[in-house]
Parts: C-alpha cells; structure tokens; sequence
C-alpha cells in the first residue's frame, strides 16, 4: 500500500498539460492563466483627481484663500488651458488634473458664490489626486499560472488585456459501472439502485474548470466496458467508477488492460478509497476509482481535482488543508489517513459519528473532511487538527 501523497504524486505525472487558448476576457473568471501577460498602460494614465472639488496650486490653499474659477475638468473631458495664481477648475472624480495645479479641494470645503469659491473648511494635508501609474505601470505583469478571480478580471480588462491565455478546459468522461445501477427518473428494478457518483463528480469537476461527460452506464460485462470506453476515447481524462476492486464482477482493470493501458494499480492507505487504479489509455489518463459514493468524492477531491489543476497548468496543485479545532473528541486513527466528513460549528469541528462510506446523507451534511494521519492518537476537544472544507 502506498501512501495519499505518493498515490497523487504518480496521478501527476499521468496529468498532461493541455494545450493553450486565447479566452475573451468576459469568459476568463477561473480559468488558469497560461503566461504572464504585461499591462499595455500606465493607470490611472494621467493624475487624476479622486475626488469632487476645485483644482488649485497647494501653496494657495489656506483657510478663506478666494479663488476664480476659470473652467471645468470632468472624467472623460479634461480641462485644456493652465491653472495660474488665484485661479481653480471646477474638478470631477477622475478627471485629468489641470495643467498648473496640484492640489483638489473638496467641494464640501468651499463656499460658491458667481465664479468665485471661498475655502470656507481647513482643506487638510490630503492633495486628493490620484498619481499616474499609480494603480499599475505599463508593463506590470500578472504572472502565470494562476487562476483568475474575479478581482484579476477587473485589473485585467483596466491592463487593457481584452483575452487571456490559458489552458483548455480538460475533457473528462465519467463512467460508473455496475449492474445494479440505473440512472435519476428511471424506474429502478427491485435490486437496483440510482447512480450518483458520476452527477457528484460531475459537479464537483465542473466547479474547478472541467468539462465532464456522463457516458451511459458500463454494465458488469467486458462487451459493454469497452463500449464505454470506446466512447471516452476523445477526454483528457477518463474516470471509472465501481468495479475496481479485485470481485468477481470487478471487471474495469481487465478490461482497460485489454485495450491496452499501460496499468498501475495502486492501493491507497487511506479511509475512504483504498483501491485507486490509474495509467494512460490511448492518449487519455484513466483513473478508475472506488464505487461507495463516499469514496468516489473523497477521492475526487484528494485525486482528481488535483490531477485537473495539474492538466490546466498549475504547479501549486495539491489539496491546501487548514487548521482547525475540534469541538468534541476523537479515538485513535489505524493505519490508514482518514478523511473523516465533518461538520464546522461555532466552537469547532465536529466529527460526524458514522464514516461509513456509502451515506451520501451525511457527505451532503458534512462541511469539512478532518484529516488523521495514519496512526494519530486520540484527540481531545480544543486539539488543532487539518482538515479540507468541502
Ligand atoms: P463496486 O466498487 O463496484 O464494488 O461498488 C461499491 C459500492 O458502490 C456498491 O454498493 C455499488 O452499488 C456502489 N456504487 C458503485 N458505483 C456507483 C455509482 N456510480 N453510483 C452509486 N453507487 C455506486
Ligand atoms: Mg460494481
């Protein structure tokens, strides 16, 4: 058995990087940037004011100084001419400071009475003009790979950077096997069940920058796994699931092996999950991963997602675990790392009392998994531990 960060280190080098695209701005938020790209400007591109106000020389301004107002700046409209002694331009947030003056009133500080204001208010030391370049230079970069935000799309599109390379969106196709399985609205036989790994995965992949594929479900027969995977044959990625154990009906090894993957199997010390399957498949990776639905989406967030990353080109692609405190005990860990699905109240994480598995009810509850290390002994309320939020 090998351990979760050996498991993930060998599902890395299975991970290509996928090829690079030129993505509009507007549909870039999450994607991963590819290279660094460079601001074409400086912003803002002129000293601008920040505020309302009156545009003057700062050695004039002291309480009630008297100025004439000569003109106007607004955003957009700067004003042409020169501030000269005992002169102000009426003056709106971002606009162009006048030739001539270096200092905003705000409006709130003067008196108006014609063309002539009052500073009526101590101004303060406060020039109240943003400087050129202020916000970023031409040339200032934001650096690859990272995953663009929301705030990186805005500093991007003021960059003047209408689109961005990035990685492709990796292809993943999803396919549970199983006989006893039947798909949400069918009508399920008396010894079947609904699917729900693939729509979890689904879900869960879509959300860090996939796009996954539910092929129809892999009957326990090779015929109908080939199929299958004649039908994935065009993913990045291809994730199984169920059927990869070592049962009499576990088939997904055999059958991938005949189709010529170059096969490592690998079993993972670790609760949930323990039988993972990876190797490469005509072009594509595989992974084929545990059927108990707990076990598949524990795994698709310590395995998958981090494959994923690496496949968009991230380098920083491990699971980032945060610590936290425990508001109630726990017993000793065995031998294996236990994702342990918990919940986060007020005062700590609380461990829920059944990991079995198969009990999606309380994944869906669960708002983080506590990580044990192989081993760990008991633990007490108030005891910092890791855990991952879902
Ligand atoms: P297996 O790994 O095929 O032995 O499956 C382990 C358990 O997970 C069995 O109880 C299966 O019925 C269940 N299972 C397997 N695949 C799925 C799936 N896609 N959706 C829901 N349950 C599944
Ligand atoms: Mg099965």
């Amino acid at each position: 058995m090998i351990s979760v960060a050996e498991a993930r280190a060998r599902l890395y080098g299975l991970a290509t990087p996928l090829p690079v695209e030129t993505v509009p701005l507007a549909q870039a938020a999450g994607r991963i940037l590819a290279r660094d790209v460079a601001a074409t400007r400086d912003q803002p591109p002129f000293a601008a004011s920040s505020m309302d106000g009156y545009a003057v020389k700062r050695a004039e301004v002291e309480l009630h100084a008297m100025f004439k107002v000569i003109g106007e700046a607004a955003a957009g409209h700067g004003f042409g001419g020169q501030v000269g002694p005992g002169q102000a331009v009426r003056i709106f947030t971002g606009a162009p400071i006048p030739d001539g003056a270096d200092f905003v009133v705000i409006q709130e500080d003067v008196t108006v009475r014609g063309e002539v204001i009052t500073i009526t208010d101590a101004p303060g030391a406060k020039d109240n003009i943003r400087p050129a370049g202020g916000d970023f230079r031409a040339g200032d970069t934001v650096t690859a790979p990272r995953r663009l935000r929301p705030a990186d799309i805005a500093l991007l599109a003021a960059m003047n950077i209408p689109a961005v390379p990035a990685a492709r969106r990796p292809q993943v196709a999803l396919i549970s096997t199983g006989d006893e399985l039947v798909m949400p609205g069918q009508d399920p036989g008396p010894d079947q069940i609904i699917v729900s790994n693939t729509f979890g995965l689904k879900a869960l992949l879509e959300a860090e920058g996939a796009q996954a594929r539910i092929l129809p479900i892999a009957r326990d027969r090779a015929s109908s796994l080939e199929t299958a995977f004649l039908l994935a044959r065009d993913a990045d990625l291809i994730v199984t699931i169920g059927g990869a154990s070592v049962g009499d009906h576990d088939l997904v090894a055999g059958v991938a092996e005949g189709l010529g993957m170059d096969r490592a199997f690998y079993k993972v010390r670790m609760r949930p999950g323990k039988p993972l399957m990876a190797g490469q498949l005509a072009g594509a990776s595989m992974v084929g991963l545990p059927g108990n639905p707990v076990s598949t989406m524990v795994c698709g967030h310590i395995f998958i997602l981090p494959m994923l990353r690496r496949m968009m080109g991230l380098t920083d692609c491990d699971p980032r675990p945060l610590t936290g405190r425990l508001a109630a005990p726990l017993s000793a860990n065995g031998p294996r790392e236990h994702y342990m699905r918990a919940r986060i109240a007020d005062d700590g994480l609380i461990a829920f009392p059944s990991q079995d598995s198969s009990l999606l009810g309380i994944l869906a509850e669960a708002d983080a998994l506590i990580l044990r290390p192989p081993e760990d002994g008991p633990r007490d309320a108030g005891d910092t531990v890791f855990y991952l939020p879902l």
